[in-house]
């Protein structure tokens, strides 16, 4: 929310993002079951209501590695309600990685990290610009 840190483009039309709590129990569950690899998948909005995710899509080809869920971003669907990214850290680590901040910046405007132990509070949400930001739990 800081003025200063905002870069050259707007930020402020981003929307308040809100997730459901189903769809942030089923991110832990796909975490919990590639442990101790990463899972990696993209983020849905609600046909209606474009600021709350819903859904979690997998992309055909990604490869779960221990040290990171390699995207396959070429794969990814023709889907106009996809806003972002999630994967899991397998360390109690929600922190982007350089990767992932490359990745971040590349697509998607809206960026989950879950991390262990995959439940509660285990996890961050980050905009384009891998800046932390809050998604309200619906
Ligand atoms: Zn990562």
């Amino acid at each position: 929310m800081s003025f200063f840190k905002q870069k050259k483009k707007i930020t402020s039309k981003s929307p308040s993002w809100k997730i459901t709590k189903e769809c942030l129990d089923l991110i832990f569950e796909c975490a919990k079951s590639n442990f101790p690899h990463e899972f990696g998948g993209l983020l849905r909005v609600d046909d209606t209501k474009k600021d709350t995710i819903t859904e979690i899509v997998l992309i055909p080809g990604t490869i779960s590695g221990e040290s990171h869920a390699i995207f396959q971003m070429h794969m990814r669907p023709i889907d106009f309600q996809i806003v972002g990214t999630v994967h899991s850290h397998p360390a109690p680590f929600a922190t982007p990685s350089e990767a992932d901040l490359a990745l971040f910046g590349k697509y998607g405007k809206i960026h989950i990290i879950a991390a262990l132990p995959y439940s509660g509070k285990s996890w961050k949400a980050y905009d384009t610009y891998g800046k932390e930001c809050s998604i309200e739990i619906v």
